[in-house]
């Protein structure tokens, strides 16, 4: 795939050439940009504030329209992408046995890496101990109710399967790919002509995938300029010294786990280096950084675990659309350690028992939050009435949350992406790089 797009994942490739150093480059392009109108343009002290909004309105409005073509043309795809690549998946998986040895590894995978996500926030966050003695004038904010966890899971199966895809909603759209898949593996000849067209469709979606994802570079370069300027992070610097403890327990939190935890998994059962993984991945997490929507960034996540970094087709797109949903280690510990900043924000001294109900709660909240942008801060909503906190706390953190959003979610990413590789790495018959969808 990558020969025809320009991608360069092989590192042959002219380094202006490939994918992630173009993206690389747009955001430092986005970064002077944004700093630029901040800093001829500041608010803090301004005679005439809504003008100089206005003024960052209009630097952003462009961006603002490019950022939201390139989220609507990944949105485009996504369920197109993730029915066929699911569909495909479980059918090329050959046969019932195999297909329920990956599912078994891949849903242990996801439990064990989001709890030990959790464990490693609640370590950190009890070491710096953010918001203790803090006075932050606690305001109730706007109460937003999450869905219960049995509705979410009750939610699974649609009640149209039409209606599912229109709606892009992932869970249940994976479910009835998965039931085509299966049903597709048992009735054997009978459904190969089906299953030629669901090839030639995902052979399809990947090339336009293809094409999308050579806009990146602009796209997610957009999107970080209208993030710089949005007038909510207008006081920027004031949020980051009020809130820095807690941002830094986070930011450490996923720092460890993303560099210490996650490669060292990949090392035991990929035996591979973590460091080469991380380099095919790039494209894929600084996406993830840029949309802050894992779901979103499922194309970009398929095509560099599969064609840079040379993972089965088979395993990736049975292991990834889930994980896009599903797995999300960043979103968990983000949820543990908010909890505990809001605790002692509010004075509260949150015993070990009620810390470990914030473990369990945040590991079930962040499974059942969708990979879009925020939904984490929903579904923390749960984790805070698991101890007796109150709902509208997480006004507390709601300033900061689209950086951490961003952060949390490329660590979300690549859990999905190191899930991706280990379950591929424990199969009977390890893969090689699969080009079969270069034609
Ligand atoms: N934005 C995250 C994601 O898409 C979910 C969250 O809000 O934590 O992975």
């Amino acid at each position: 795939m990558s020969k025809d797009s320009g991608l360069g994942g092989s590192g042959s490739a002219p380094w202006f050439k490939q994918l992630h150093w173009q993206i690389a480059m747009g955001i430092v392009f986005a970064l002077i940009y944004g700093i630029a109108i901040r800093t001829i343009w500041p608010l803090a002290g301004a005679a005439d504030p809504d003008a100089i909004l206005a003024i960052w309105n209009n630097a952003a409005a462009p961006f603002a329209f490019l950022g939201d073509l390139f989220i609507r043309a990944l949105k485009l795809i996504i369920i197109p992408l993730v029915v066929l690549s699911v569909v495909t998946g479980i059918r090329n998986i050959g046969d019932a046995s195999s297909l329920g040895k990956m599912g078994l590894r891949t849903v242990g995978y996801y439990l064990l890496t989001t709890f030990l996500a959790v464990l490693t926030g609640l370590v950190v966050v009890n070491l710096i101990d953010p918001g203790v003695g803090l006075d932050l004038g606690f305001e109730a904010g706007e109460r937003i109710a999450p869905k219960p966890l049995s509705e979410v899971f009750a939610n699974m199966i649609p009640k149209s399967a039409l209606a599912a895809f229109a709606a892009n909603d992932m869970l249940p759209s994976i479910f009835v790919a998965i039931l085509m898949g299966v049903g597709l593996l048992s009735i054997g000849k009978d459904g190969e002509p089906l299953a030629k067209l669901f090839d030639s469709g995902n052979a399809l979606v990947l090339k336009i995938t293809n094409w999308i994802m050579a806009t990146a570079p602009v796209g997610v370069a957009a999107l970080f300029i209208k993030t710089l300027l949005d007038p909510k992070l207008a006081d920027l610097a004031s949020f980051f010294t009020d809130l820095g403890a807690y941002m830094l327990a986070v930011v450490m939190g996923l720092g460890v786990h993303a560099f210490i935890l996650l490669p060292l998994l990949y090392k035991m059962f990929v035996r591979k280096s973590p460091l080469a993984f991380l380099h095919a991945m790039a494209p894929s997490l600084l996406t993830a950084f840029s949309t802050a929507s894992s779901s979103a960034t499922y194309p970009v996540t398929l095509d560099c675990v599969t064609e840079r970094a040379g993972v089965s087709r088979k395993s990736a797109s049975f292991v990834l659309p889930l994980g896009a949903t599903i797995n999300m280690d960043g979103t968990a510990l983000y949820e543990a350690v908010a909890a505990i900043f809001i605790a002692n924000a509010l004075g509260v001294d949150l015993s070990l028992t009620q810390q470990a109900i914030v473990a369990l709660t945040a590991t079930l909240a962040a499974i059942g939050a969708a990979g879009v942008p925020s939904a984490g801060l929903v579904t923390m909503i749960i984790v805070l009435e698991s101890v007796g906190l109150p709902a509208g706390a997480y006004g507390l953190v709601v300033a900061v949350d689209r950086v951490l959003d961003m952060c949390r979610t490329t660590v979300n990413v690549w859990g999905d992406a190191v899930g991706a590789a280990v379950v591929d790495a424990t199969l009977p018959e390890p893969s090689v790089v699969n080009k079969s969808q270069d034609t």
